[in-house]
């Protein structure tokens, strides 16, 4: 193992992005995601704000250049603009092309500034519905006008703000054309998930499970779609829409058609190599972290996680709405 060397799996696909997981805890709790009683990891199991910024700049010295910090809910975390902070050496000197994070947006107002100031130029805000009873719902705790006030102060900072939108069975229907409205009319892309079945979430799946293809045609009676061919290196395909000029994402997780050009890993906040969303596969990153003050035995467990990436992921969602895989989306962050 040479510790510059840039990070390739077995299938040649070089990896040049990170989602690193920051916590799993999170002051909402989306049906989707989460149930509502969760047990939450011992703190002494997550990793501290020094050993994350250690294992972020393992990755960059490897190669990673986009990092995306998630949860849980990252801005919960303790010390997390810390991270912030420090991470933003690495944007200023060149080695990160970009630094964001995904966020619930309920505590957006009170960190943008200081996000931008650590060269945070993007930000996902997750916002599945506009009305404010059924944002409560969905989230089980949330208030609406908090998470547009969060959009509102971070656009007003300076940050370009993509929405994330569930697509949900009964909900998204209603509402689609108004959410690309408001998202378009405000400057903002806007990114339809179609739900992945990760974790009990006290709920039965297939009742949530809106199909995009289904939502995309529905899109369609009101709004004029042109393919691109725009990739991310993931899941996403993006349509411009003719009437606003702006993009509309779909990421469909079910579908293998990404895999072959995946060029992301994540880690979870306990210090969990995850190399494929959709497989249990992983590599623990914390103890060689702890075990040793030099990094060559963080070095050599990244390269065996990377080596073991497999080809594709499994998802599916078995007859009865159970979930394909035990952990839940808070775990890793999507
Ligand atoms: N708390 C932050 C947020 O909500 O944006 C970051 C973490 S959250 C797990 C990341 C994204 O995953 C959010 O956009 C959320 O809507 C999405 N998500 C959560 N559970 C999901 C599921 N079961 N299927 C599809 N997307 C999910
Ligand atoms: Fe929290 Fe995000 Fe999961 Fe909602 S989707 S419960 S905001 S981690």
């Amino acid at each position: 193992m040479n510790a510059s060397c840039r990070l390739a799996d077995s299938f040649g696909r070089e990896v040049i992005y990170l989602r690193l997981s920051v916590t799993d805890r999170c002051d909402l709790r989306c049906v989707y995601c989460m149930a509502e009683r969760m047990s939450f990891l011992p703190r002494r199991e997550i990793l501290s704000i020094e050993e994350l910024d250690r294992l972020a700049s393992a990755f960059i010295t490897r190669g990673v250049m986009k990092f995306r910090i998630t949860g849980g809910e990252p801005l919960v975390r303790k010390g997390i603009m810390n991270l912030f902070g420090s991470l933003s050496r690495h944007v200023r000197d060149g080695a990160l092309r970009e630094l964001t994070l995904t966020t619930n947006g309920t505590l957006l107002a009170r960190h943008a500034e200081e996000l931008v100031r650590c060269g945070v130029r993007r930000v996902n805000v997750s916002l599945d519905t506009l009305d404010a009873a059924r944002f409560a719902a969905i989230t089980r705790r949330g208030s609406l006008d908090v998470v547009l006030g969060g959009i509102a102060a971070a656009q007003a900072a300076g940050l370009q703000v993509k929405l994330n939108a569930v697509a949900l069975r009964g909900i998204t229907e209603d509402e689609v054309h108004d959410l690309v409205g408001f998202a378009h009319g405000r400057g903002m892309d806007i990114t339809f998930i179609e739900t992945m079945p990760l974790g009990d979430v006290g709920a039965d799946r297939t009742e949530q499970y809106l199909p995009l293809t289904e939502l995309r045609q529905l899109i369609e009676t009101r709004w004029t779609l042109t393919d691109t061919l725009e990739r991310s290196g993931g899941p996403a395909r993006y349509v411009r829409v003719g009437e606003t000029g702006r993009r509309i994402g779909f990421i469909t997780p079910l579908s293998h058609s990404f895999c072959d050009s995946c060029n992301r890993v994540r880690v979870s906040a306990t210090g969990v190599l995850h190399t494929c969303l959709g497989q249990e596969d992983s590599i623990d990153l914390k103890a060689p972290l702890r075990g040793s003050e030099a990094d060559a035995l963080l070095h050599a467990a990244i390269d065996t996680g990377i080596r073991a990436k497999p080809r594709g992921h499994d998802f599916r969602i078995d007859a009865n709405g159970a979930p394909a895989l035990a952990r839940h989306m808070s775990a890793l962050g999507g």
